[in-house]
């Protein structure tokens, strides 16, 4: 059976000699991985179409039940790599292992395959702000793996006005005037405001990253964090882009 989606590239890992795994987010939101064959003595365009976060199209071949389906065409419609870019490629990659982590085969949400999509465009368009858009990637995907309750509400007491002090994965985000933290310890004033930023900007307008902004600072490592904490402890990718940039 065949079956063609359009889809991103998130993973390829060497397999049996001369073909690579790689794994694919599908317009549905679905993580599909096949084997593609032919990767060591490949034509050039066979290898760009599995760069990470590359858009493409691509068919796989095999019964619905099958362990690993066969990549039988993978043409790149787009690619968001912005050449001699170090800093968008390795946030590339970041987005690329994030997403590989989330998406999750026989399970859709198109959620994922939006936002995927709308970060790559916005990594071709503005490669200088790719922290900013992994930021805003962060933010949104903490949201659809239902971590992230609104900022508008205190979770604890249902005020509006008090400044954030903390998220508490029990109550959600909690507010200066219930709870009681170590000033030292407590979220930054402005913080709801960034977090609405987060939420009502696009890709393309994603926050660009100020170190002189501390309620962004603060936002972006706390929201990090406790993505990565849910997705298992720190990913390579993330690593090497710290050691980098
Ligand atoms: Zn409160």
């Amino acid at each position: 059976m065949l079956r063609t989606f359009a889809a991103i590239v998130l993973k390829a890992s060497p397999y049996a000699e001369g073909s690579a795994v790689v794994s694919f987010l599908t317009e549905h939101g679905e993580r599909l991985s096949g084997v593609a064959k032919g990767i060591k003595k490949p034509t050039a365009k066979w290898v760009a179409a599995f760069e990470p976060l590359g858009m493409v199209q691509v068919s796989f071949f095999g019964k619905e039940q099958a362990d690993l389906k066969r990549i039988t065409r993978c043409d790149l419609r787009f690619s968001p790599l912005t050449l001699g870019h170090l800093e968008s490629s390795l946030v590339m990659a970041c987005l690329a292992d994030l997403f590989d982590r989330v998406a999750r085969e026989g399970v859709e949400d198109e959620r994922l395959y939006r936002l995927l999509s709308a970060c790559g465009r916005a990594l071709k368009a503005h490669p200088d702000n790719a922290l900013g858009i992994l930021a805003y990637a962060e933010h949104w995907l903490l949201h659809c793996l239902g971590l992230l309750p609104h900022p508008r509400t205190c979770g604890r007491c249902g005020r509006e006005d008090a400044p954030l002090a903390l998220l508490s994965e029990e109550q959600g985000w909690c507010c200066t005037g219930c709870t009681a933290v170590d000033p030292s310890e407590a979220l930054p004033p402005g913080a709801r405001e960034h977090l609405r930023r987060l939420r009502t900007a696009a890709a393309e307008e994603a926050p660009r990253v100020d170190p002189a902004d501390e309620a962004q600072r603060a936002v972006t490592a706390l929201l990090r964090q406790r993505l990565l904490r849910e997705l298992g402890g720190s990913l390579r990718s993330y690593d090497v882009l710290w050691r980098l940039v």
